[in-house]
């Protein structure tokens, strides 16, 4: 084993893995200014195949609606006028500047994937990389001036160009890897549309940005991958590479031996085994009930097992669902994915359209703005848009009219008791009881008094009110130690609204990434929040972790954390 690479660990778990790195978009090299002729043409509709290939067999892994986006990108690179065009170009000479040159196996450099050098790339291999590049952009140009469905569809195209390039130039194709066995994925980040097609070859996730409360980090929970993040020289790592990932220490370890490798690997199983098999009700050592809730972002993040310790969805990210599309989700397809949920989950806290900065909706169509975070965002958005806030509470009423479950509905980012108001007056209209806010900016914690006077419960976002009581970005690597929920004065502004619920008799959650951490679910409980909900692969540390402490004990820890001396 060589000397550990250090970072965030923000998902438990310990495994090994040969590392696959995800790509960056590729460079395109200047172009080779001399006529290439066929092998440039073979070249560029070898390419086009290969990406074909590639995302067909990334569909065969998935399953639903990510198998569907990745089959429609494969027939998208398999389109013959698409090839057509990329044919003649190849031909011809796409790039600028045409000469005669040395013809098939004049080499020119090209730069290569994260860490490398330049490596040389043939004449023609930059001939029919070019002649892709122009064919995508005519091809995109011309869905764009189709307008409607194939406008939106012009998006999609830029990553099949990359795939496209990358291939023709001979690097490794952008986006998540696939090399046909199960791998560390290290990336320099993930979108959140990324993480989405994670298939299940993905063993642990490494990336060099993100924070403690970043969407890798979360998804990474919510599908029990290890994972750690602000992991600084990570993508320096050689794909192959067979590396420990611990996510539990934010550790990972290069240099493996295969044995080694194989320990680990028999550890993570049964690891896995065990959370599979954990049961039980959340509850303290002398009995206090504290429920157990799941943060959810579709259908799919629920398994019938998780029911066997959590008691329901305590935040469904409704957002989620939504975030690569470009048109409004109609509102029979915002009923059918709302009723999805419903008919699995005894009960669920739906979360309404929390919009932008870090998880943006393009179909808001929403300004860029100088400060993202502190803008246009959650229940803002109602500012601009009033009619997507009360279309979507229209589905959720609808489907939930229709199911079993008991459904709560809240807002995100709400400041005043003023917005709580409003909102509740028109959650309720649509026809929903039990309405409340979110908790995630310092104002809404210091006046929760006069929030619960409207609404019938409270759920504390600690990654947001982290981010905005210590004005640190929740993505900053640096910053870190700022948003640490262990931090007195967030610990401070939690118990201020658990407070306020008590006085009222109202439920008081959180269903920040704080309540999934098994070090501080216990101060939550001592502060008198009501219930915690996280993601499903953190249950049963926090179950065990509450079921060794009395309330009495939590409540002296809690006392020391919001007063340390
Ligand atoms: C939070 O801010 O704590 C929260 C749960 O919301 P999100 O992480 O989706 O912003
Ligand atoms: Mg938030």
């Amino acid at each position: 084993m060589s000397e550990p690479l250090t970072g965030l660990g923000v998902s438990p778990g310990r495994v090994a893995g040969p590392v696959a790195r995800m790509a960056a978009p590729p460079a395109l090299p200047p172009p080779p200014g001399f006529a290439v002729g066929a092998g440039a043409v073979a070249l560029a509709v070898t390419a086009l195949e290969a990406v074909a290939a590639d995302l067909r067999r990334r569909a065969a892994l998935m399953a639903g609606e990510a198998a569907e986006v990745l089959e429609a990108q494969a027939m998208m690179a398999a389109d013959p006028m698409l090839r057509e065009e990329a044919e003649r170009l190849a031909a011809g000479n796409p790039g600028a500047g045409v000469g005669d040159g040395p013809g098939v196996g004049g080499v020119v450099c090209g730069r290569g994937g994260p860490g490398d050098g330049p490596e040389p790339v043939s004449g023609a291999a930059v001939w029919a990389a070019h002649a892709l590049d122009r064919a995508f952009a005519r091809h995109r140009a011309a869905l764009a001036e189709l307008g409607g469905y194939f406008a939106e569809r012009a998006a999609d195209l830029d990553d099949l160009r990359n795939r496209a390039v990358a291939a023709a130039l001979g690097r490794p194709m952008p986006g998540i890897p696939a090399p046909g066995r199960p791998f560390v994925l290290v990336a320099e980040d993930l979108s959140p549309a990324d993480t989405v097609t994670l298939g299940p070859d993905v063993l642990a996730v490494v990336t060099e940005r993100g924070g403690p409360t970043s969407h890798t980090a979360i998804l990474a929970r919510a599908r029990a991958l290890p994972a750690v993040v602000a992991c600084a020289g990570a993508t320096a790592l050689a794909d192959g590479e067979l590396v420990a990932v611990d996510g539990t220490a934010g550790r990972v370890t290069p240099g493996l031996s295969e044995e080694e490798a194989e320990t680990l690997r028999r550890g993570h199983d049964a690891y896995r085994e065990r959370l599979r098999s954990g049961g039980g009700r959340g509850r303290t050592a002398d009995g206090h009930a504290v429920p157990l809730l799941l943060n959810i972002g579709s259908a799919a993040d629920v398994r019938d097992e998780d029911w066997t310790s959590a008691e329901g969805v305590g935040l469904f990210r409704t957002e989620l669902l939504f975030l690569d599309r470009h048109a409004a989700p109609a509102p029979r397809e915002q009923h059918a994915a709302y009723a999805e949920v419903f008919a699995r989950c005894p009960k669920v806290v739906v979360r309404t359209l929390d919009a932008g900065t870090d998880k943006p909706l393009p179909f808001l169509g929403l300004d860029a703005e100088p400060n993202p975070a502190l803008g246009i965002r959650g229940l803002r958005v109602d500012r601009v848009r009033p009619a997507v806030l009360d279309e979507q509470l229209a589905a959720i009423a609808s489907a939930a009219e229709r199911a079993r479950a008991e459904v709560w509905v809240m807002a995100p980012m709400v400041a005043t008791w003023q917005e709580a108001a409003a909102f509740a007056r028109r959650a309720r209209a649509a026809g929903l009881r039990r309405v409340g806010a979110m908790v995630e900016v310092p104002a809404a914690a210091l006046v929760a008094d006069r929030l619960l006077e409207h609404l019938d419960f409270l759920s504390v976002g600690t990654n947001d009110l982290g981010q905005y009581a210590f004005a640190a970005d929740r993505q900053h690597p640096r910053l870190a130690d700022l948003l640490d929920p262990r931090q007195p004065a967030l610990l401070r502004l939690v118990a201020e609204c658990a407070r306020a619920g008590l006085a009222a008799g109202k439920p008081v959650g959180v269903c920040g990434e704080a309540a999934g951490d098994p070090a501080v679910a216990p101060l939550l409980v001592g502060l008198g929040v009501s219930s915690l909900s996280m993601s499903a692969a953190c249950v049963p540390a926090v179950r065990e972790a509450l079921a060794g402490l009395t309330r009495e004990r939590c409540r002296r820890a809690a006392e020391r954390a919001m007063d340390p001396r």
